[in-house]
C-alpha cells in the first residue's frame, strides 16, 4: 500500500515550513465565544495536549518537535518573533488565556514589559476581589 504523501517534495521530515494557511487547516481553530470586543478566542481542535503551564502544545508531524500552537501560528503570521519578545495573550482584554491561538489576541512585549503588565494585572484581580 503506497503512503499518500501531501506534497511530492519528500521534505516533510526537515523541519516543516510553517506555512499559515497550512497551519490553520492543521490546526482547526474553533472559536470560543469570551465575550470581549477581541472577538472569539480560538481553540484548536488538534492540540495533542497542553504543556504543565497551560499552553497548546501540538506537533506538525509525528517526527516533528511539540510546538507550541499560538507561537507558531503567530510566527507564521508576522515572521519569527524577535530575540527578547515574548507573546502574551491579551487576557486584560478578554482573552481566555495560555491555549488560545488566536493571532490577534497575542501581543509581542519585551519580558520586562510583560512581567509589569502582569503584576499590575494581579494586583487588579486582588483589588477586586
Ligand atoms: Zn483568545
Ligand atoms: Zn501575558
Amino acid at each position: 500500500m503506497n503512503r499518500s504523501e501531501v506534497s511530492g517534495s519528500g521534505d516533510a521530515r526537515r523541519s516543516p515550513p510553517l506555512d499559515l494557511v497550512a497551519l490553520v487547516a492543521w490546526l482547526a481553530p474553533l472559536p470560543v465565544p469570551n465575550g470581549s470586543d477581541l472577538g472569539p478566542c480560538w481553540a484548536s481542535s488538534k492540540v495533542g495536549y497542553r504543556t504543565s503551564d497551560g499552553y497548546a502544545s501540538a506537533k506538525v508531524s509525528a517526527r516533528a518537535p511539540s510546538i507550541r500552537a499560538h507561537r507558531a501560528l503567530w510566527q507564521a503570521l508576522h515572521g519569527p518573533l524577535p530575540p527578547g519578545l515574548v507573546l502574551h495573550h491579551r487576557e486584560d482584554e478578554g482573552c481566555l488565556g495560555r491555549w488560545c491561538i488566536r493571532p490577534g489576541h497575542l501581543q509581542p512585549l519585551t519580558r520586562s514589559a510583560h512581567a509589569v503588565l502582569h503584576h499590575r494585572l494581579r494586583a487588579a484581580a486582588r483589588a477586586a476581589a
